[in-house]
């Protein structure tokens, strides 16, 4: 307890001696600073400064804030001149505490730039964090980045699917509702893309491609669906290829991303069956579905950019 409550000073560069105001944090760490930079960056602490000063104060100012050191510091930070490198978050809820405190005192001018570093730290491993405090803070942009990436999670409509596990205390009904939705819709929109494949160049290389033009297993075409293929018109495609097609569709409703199509099972599983058919055993048959995928992921790509996430 004597070691939370005994006084220190902030390191570099709130260890300034010729400071002429001192903040000191929740855990007793005096951080010095100068009036006229925090007036500058926030109306509140403006306000303050110009409240007179009692006779008994000493000479600079202590003011005691609510915040941990941890918070204070990177705060202080982003709104003095010349600091140099970013701070950084140690944790989400840290990054949390600072745009709170941002709110608190009004320092709008520093908030966008918190929100940047807060996408730039936890973007790739907390997508969902990073969506929730994008939506209590209103950066709409931050929350439609975090969405795109949420889309990674796959499952992330179904129930138990670790959504509320994951940390995210602070979000509202409706935009949990506005997550899901946008996930489910990408995912329809995703699965969509493999039913027609009339958004394949209508070249020679397509028209040639073994997986509508086997003269084995492709002929097989009892209780088979035709696709349109480019602008050809309706071709029955080989076995291995429409099974390929309802695999992968299925999996991107769950997982509406470039990876499941990367990262796809199917995509072997496929390659695999086609070698079973003497026709297509002899054709590169893994270049053509090579080929397929690079346009099947920059279809879903273009599918998915048009959904979007509700106001
Ligand atoms: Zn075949």
């Amino acid at each position: 307890m004597s070691e939370i409550q005994k006084k220190s000073t902030a390191r570099a560069p709130f260890n300034n001696p010729d400071h002429d105001i001192v903040l000191r944090s929740v855990d007793g760490v005096d951080f010095h600073n100068f009036k006229l930079i925090l007036s500058l960056v926030s109306p509140i602490f403006k306000d303050m400064f110009t409240l007179p000063q009692h006779e008994s104060e000493p000479a600079v100012p202590v003011i005691p804030v609510a915040e941990h050191s941890t918070i204070l510091y990177p705060l202080l930070l982003l709104s003095y001149p010349a600091s140099g490198a970013d701070p950084t978050f140690g944790t989400i809820d840290d990054a949390r505490a600072v745009v709170e405190a941002a709110q608190k005192y009004e320092m709008d001018a520093i908030l966008y730039r918190i929100g940047d570093l807060i996408v730039a730290h936890f973007l790739l491993a907390r997508p969902l964090d990073v969506y929730a405090i994008s939506c209590l803070t209103g950066w709409k942009h931050h929350a439609r980045t975090a969405a795109s990436r949420s889309l990674e999670i796959e499952g992330l409509v179904r129930p138990n699917s670790g959504f509320a596990a994951s940390g995210m205390g602070a979000i509202n009904a409706s935009d949990y509702q506005r997550l899901l939705t946008y996930h489910y819709e990408c995912g329809i929109a995703a699965q969509a893309v493999g039913k027609a494949l009339e958004w394949l160049p209508s070249t020679p290389e397509i028209s040639g491609m073994q997986m509508w033009g086997c003269i084995g297993c492709g002929r097989v075409a009892i209780g088979r669906r035709a696709i349109q293929i480019a602008s050809f018109g309706k071709w029955t495609v080989t076995p291995w290829f429409e099974e390929y097609l309802d695999a992968s569709g299925k999996e991107l409703a769950a997982r509406p991303c470039e990876r499941t199509l990367l990262e796809s099972a199917s995509y072997n599983r496929a390659i695999a069956k086609a070698r079973e058919c003497l026709f297509c055993r002899i054709v590169v048959v893994h270049h053509h579905l090579h080929t397929f995928r690079t346009f099947y992921i920059a279809e879903v790509r273009k599918a998915i950019e048009k959904v979007e996430l509700a106001p």
